[in-house]
């Protein structure tokens, strides 16, 4: 009988060991699909093979033959299904042993309820939770170090889980800490900032960075990764909501280097973190002298070890200190990796920042556009072209700053061929569009027959050359079908120049044309089934 044969003390540890490895709200399928699966009595032929270890089968679309140790249970279990850590069939021996000896219903309870009051309710409290408030930053990380050596060493058997970093080391790291409560918003900033570089390091070491999709334990740390680096946003979101909350200045000094730190290991995620470091430097660190230090330092970097980011970086702290100057020097180190910060800049100051700070940045951006263009792949040009003019139109409108609109879609041409023959014809400049069609190469064939007509409606001097291009294209292909285009675009031409009561120079055309090409003998009978020659 499983109620002799298993101690209960055995069945309550090994149920709060689970609690506390399987966090509810991560594992909550996993964990109602094993109870349900013992409730409905799909586990069977349970035998106790010592004290700790149970055999049994678990029937789940196949029969699995599952044994667990109830001493570890996520450590050591065994199940054909060979999912990465426990699965639901062990969790259904589990359920179905616990159920036996105590109440699931209870257990479920407290699982549930274990994840809203700190982890170590349901465990023994780790020495961690208590440490003593520490005064400076380098002694918060000495801290966080011997609580991740504490918490390595008690998972060390199973090959490390990657996901309880967030949800179970973090609130460690977390507790405690400085009793002075302005310091505890710093002191949860920088948990999170070690927890970060523990994960970025955990995958370098597992190279997670040349696959894309992975095993089951990449993807769970991606997650990770992106839980603390969500955590770090809202702290920093929370320094700059309640200035008065901020931590003593000592302590915000010293929190510099840390955050810099990223800079050197941006090879992994290296947006996120581009945009990690840089939202400090707008909500944690604001006085113009930091960024002024940070700007000099992050130069100094950038030129002995060539990291492209602290170029980025560097430009960005002199974009705040309103030196656009500098700024833009740095973004031509790199100027394919600068031009979405040239676009970010360029929509932050257009939409938040007074008009005349947006105009001195566009005095000297304007210039910056041929590197970007240059730097950029082909394909990517005209989309970077498009969203520049798409912001710019927009200054524009507000602005009346048309003639500053052309003179940039003038610039970025012929990226901006769409964006300016749509600009033209709002305009109604026709002429001036029909030049932009012929610097293309193109003829009246490859036009919107019903544009062509409104064009022609206009003026029909408009399209006299697109028409006499494409009979000339269509001459040139030399073959019976092209032949019969060639007299069709003749066709208009003629309606084209007898509207505007130039039929001379329609006839001289035409006879310059029948010379030219004598010897062309189809083209010739094309010609007078289309009666042009009699
Ligand atoms: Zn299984």
């Amino acid at each position: 009988m499983l109620q002799t044969a298993i101690s209960k003390p055995l069945l309550q540890k090994a149920a709060a060991d689970l609690q506390n490895d399987l966090p509810f709200s991560v594992y909550k399928p996993l964990i109602q699909k094993g109870r349900d699966l013992s409730r409905r009595g799909f586990v069977y032929n349970v035998i106790v093979i010592d004290s700790e270890r149970i055999k049994g089968k678990v029937a789940d679309v196949t029969i699995h033959d599952v044994t667990l140790d109830l001493a570890d249970v996520i450590g050591h279990h065994d199940c054909p299904c060979e999912t990465e850590g426990p699965c639901s069939h062990v969790l259904a021996l589990f359920f179905y042993v616990y159920g036996n000896v105590l109440d699931n219903g209870e257990l479920l309870r407290q699982w549930k309820q274990a994840e809203k009051k700190p982890p170590q309710t349901v465990s023994p409290a780790p020495k961690t939770s208590t440490v003593a408030p520490a005064e400076s930053v380098d002694e918060w990380w000495e801290q966080f170090a011997k609580a991740l050596d504490e918490f390595a060493a008690r998972h060390r058997r199973r090959d490390d889980w990657p996901y309880r970093l967030a949800h179970q080391l973090f609130p460690a790291l977390v507790k405690g800490g400085p009793k002075h409560h302005a310091a505890r918003g710093l002191y949860r900033f920088h948990a999170a900032l070690f927890l970060f570089h523990h994960l970025i390091e955990y995958g370098k070491e597992r190279g997670w960075h040349q696959r894309l999709f992975g095993s089951y334990g990449q993807f769970s740390w991606q997650q990770d990764v992106e839980y603390i680096a969500d955590e770090l946003f809202e702290t920093l979101e929370r320094f700059s909501s309640n200035p008065s909350a901020s931590a003593p200045d000592p302590l915000i000094k010293q929190t510099v280097p840390y955050v810099r730190d990223l800079l050197q290991i941006a090879d992994f995620f290296p947006s996120l973190i581009y945009d990690l470091y840089t939202a400090a430097w707008e909500l944690l660190f604001t006085t113009e002298a930091q960024r002024w230090q940070e700007k000099e330092h992050l130069l100094r970097l950038a030129k002995e070890k060539r990291i492209p980011l602290a170029f980025l970086a560097a430009a960005h702290l002199a974009f705040l200190l309103k030196e656009d100057e500098e700024a833009f020097a740095l973004y031509r180190v790199f100027p394919e990796s600068a031009a979405p910060c040239f676009i970010e800049w360029t929509k932050r100051l257009i939409t938040s920042g007074p008009p005349d700070r947006f105009a001195s940045f566009w005095a000297k951006g304007k210039q910056e556009l041929p590197y970007y263009l240059a730097a950029l792949p082909e394909p990517e040009r005209t989309k970077f072209v498009n969203e520049i003019g798409q912001l710019y139109e927009s200054y524009a409108q507000q602005n009346n700053r048309w003639d500053e609109y052309e003179a940039l879609l003038n610039h970025c041409f012929p990226y901006s061929a769409n964006r300016y023959v749509q600009f033209l014809h709002r305009q109604g400049r026709y002429q001036h569009m029909i030049d932009l069609y012929l610097w293309a190469n193109m003829t009246a064939h490859e036009m919107d027959p019903q544009f062509l007509k409104m064009l022609e409606k206009q003026d029909p001097a408009l399209v006299l050359p697109l028409y006499h291009r494409a009979v000339i294209r269509f001459v040139e292909a030399k073959n019976r079908p092209s032949y019969r285009t060639a007299v069709r675009y003749l066709k208009k031409l003629r309606t084209c120049y007898r509207a505007l009561k130039q039929t001379n120079e329609w006839n001289a055309y035409l006879e310059q044309l029948c010379t030219k090409t004598a010897r062309m003998r189809a083209f010739h009978e094309e010609l007078r089934k289309g009666k042009l020659l009699p």
